[in-house]
């Protein structure tokens, strides 16, 4: 079977989902488009919908951020960079700003209107045809592959309407602000194939690939649940909730389990005979960055346990105390030599749970039967199991507390014992609890340039949380980070930027920061109403993506709680 659908009928369909600002119609919309695709399209539609350009769990990237989409679009526009510049202000909507810079278009070069003339205008390109392109950029890499990479975009460009040109930019930039949300997408192909939502929200958590998920929900015969983890394949990772204190937590359940909650990264180790890989939270094999960690398990252990997945936290040990994130994320970001690295702080995988073990998954099992499983685990020098205890006694859990701050944790995860592995939506089954005030996980939406000691650097960072489809301001910073991390963020900010403003940048909200503040006040500064006051940058959240981060009505909780216990102390 042949790939016909036209990526301008994926278009259209999505303007209609656009359109409207009812969740329920726009899953219908795209239900009843879905529930008519073939084999073929139905996964590039998935992805496309959810503005994603291959499978998260595809290692092919199209490394083609806004700035260059920006230097191909001027040259098919007669739109001035002012123009551009004041629409985008207006507008914040990358994907509307080329459809409408498109609107105005310049004349073909004369080698593409003689090879036009006389001919019909191509047929618009399939939803296939784009995969191809998208394919073709992604496999272009090394000297010169920027160049090239925009080349074929401006080739593809001066083929498609307006319209398709905005889906193509909406989707190479991952923006899903007015895309279709992953959860919406989930629950139309609940809808079009006629499946429970829950069982569907299952299955993408082992397969962690809308593509695959939307052909396994079409196949009637295939029961969602029997979907078992396959080595290799990452699942997606379970979530915790922020919670105020062990009461909250002992009245959401008790008993708990009770762990230290480290401060390190997210990570998941899939081990059989001859290979063991790790994962990060996003799905990136970052097995390389960890020689240590692999190498550790011996082929007996391996025997043992394989075929096996456990997930965990990476983190780097001084003297048996936790040493923080920084110094691992170099590692991953490949700004390191990985071998001095394991020389100079040596890094260990602490497991908190076991997804498969001797081949069988554990998915539906309790927390309680699967640390039964992990406590019969083989420890190797750096893979060792998370010490947890189930209790209910408060003052137990506040002496853990203690405990867990004074050896440099974070704070504590409660976990509920009865809950089954679930990933996805944070749910209320994994609490977790830090020492300080909670940070916020905020996103990057703009930059200053820096002055006297940061000159050169783009370093003031203005901080937003999620609101609806889009994203609201609640404050800047530019402290927290060390040299080489304002090296990388400047040069990340680069490739994101959309405009340049008086100040510095404005960039595509796609870089996650975890940030701590003194305090949230009112602010009229940003129309959220709410400010941070003194914030900071504690990590650079590579393992977060846009839609881990927090929302407006979060903020207005913390700001709320703050209040609340403004109100105690006035009285006391
Ligand atoms: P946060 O990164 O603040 O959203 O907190 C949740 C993260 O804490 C998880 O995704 C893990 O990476 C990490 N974590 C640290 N210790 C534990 C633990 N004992 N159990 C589960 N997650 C943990």
């Amino acid at each position: 079977m042949t790939i016909s659908m036209r990526f301008l009928d994926f278009c259209q369909v999505m303007e209609r989902v656009d359109s409207t600002t009812k969740k329920n119609e726009k899953i219908i919309i795209v239900a009843s488009f879905l529930a008519e695709l073939s084999l073929e399209e139905l996964p590039l539609a998935c992805y496309y919908a959810a503005a994603q350009v291959f499978s998260k769990k595809s290692q092919l990237k199209v490394q083609f951020g806004w700035s260059s989409f920006m230097a191909v679009i001027r040259q098919l526009t007669t739109r001035s960079d002012k123009e551009l510049q004041s629409f985008y202000r207006r507008k914040a909507d990358f994907g509307s700003l080329i459809e409408w810079a498109l609107l105005k278009p310049k004349p073909r070069p004369k080698s593409l209107s003689t090879f036009f003339e006389g001919e019909t205008e191509p047929d618009p390109p399939s939803i296939g045809e784009i995969n191809t392109f998208f394919e073709k950029i992604a496999s272009l890499t090394g000297k010169g592959s920027l160049r090239k990479k925009k080349e074929e975009l401006l080739q593809l460009l001066t083929t498609l309407s307006p319209l398709e040109a905005k889906y193509i930019a909406r989707i190479i930039t991952s923006d899903t602000r007015t895309g279709f949300q992953e959860g919406l997408l989930l629950e139309a192909i609940a809808i079009a194939f006629k499946r429970r939502k829950e069982h569907v929200r299952y299955a993408y958590m082992v397969l962690s690939d809308l593509g695959e998920l939307a052909l396994v929900s079409k196949n009637p015969s295939l029961n969602l649940t029997s979907i078992v983890p396959k080595l290799f394949h990452p699942l997606k990772s379970m979530l915790a909730t922020k919670t105020d204190s062990i009461e909250d937590a002992l009245d959401t359940f008790s008993p708990l389990v009770c762990e230290s909650k480290i401060d390190g990264f997210r990570a998941q180790l899939h081990i059989n005979l001859q290979l063991c890989k790790i994962y990060s939270r996003n799905l990136e094999d970052v097995t390389e960055a960890f020689p240590e960690i692999t190498g550790s398990i011996t082929p007996a252990q391996k025997k043992q346990i394989a075929p096996c997945i456990l997930d965990g936290e990476i983190v780097g040990l001084v003297e048996n105390k936790p040493v923080f994130f920084q110094d691992i994320s170099t590692r991953i970001l490949r700004k390191t030599d990985v071998a001095s690295s394991v020389l100079k702080l040596p890094c260990y995988f602490f497991v908190f749970d076991v997804l498969l073990f001797r081949g069988e998954s554990l998915l539906r099992m309790e927390l309680q039967e699967r640390k039964g499983v992990l406590s019969t685990l083989p420890t190797s020098k750096h893979v060792q199991i998370i010490s947890s205890e189930t209790v209910e006694d408060l003052v137990e859990i506040q002496d853990r507390f203690r405990e867990a701050i004074k050896d440099g944790y974070e704070g504590l995860m409660l976990k509920d014992p009865t809950s089954l592995y679930l990933a996805g939506r944070r749910g209320k089954s994994w609490l977790k609890l830090k020492a300080t005030l909670p940070t916020l996980d905020l996103v990057i939406v703009g930059a200053e340039w820096g002055h006297g000691r940061r000159t050169g650097w783009l370093s003031n960072y203005h901080l937003a949380a999620k609101e609806n489809d889009g994203f609201q301001m609640i404050g800047k910073t530019f402290k927290g980070l060390t040299d080489s991390e304002f090296d990388w963020l400047t040069e990340k900010l680069k490739s994101l930027k959309i405009t340049d403003e008086s100040y510095g940048v404005r960039v595509q909200p796609q870089v996650v920061v975890e940030v701590e503040f003194d305090n949230i006040q009112q602010s009229l500064k940003y129309p959220s109403g709410m400010a941070l006051r003194f914030a900071r940058i504690k990590k650079i959240r590579t393992d977060k993506s846009i839609e881990d981060v927090d929302s407006i009505e979060t903020v207005q909780q913390l700001y709320q709680g703050q209040l609340q216990r403004q109100k105690h102390i006035n009285k006391s």
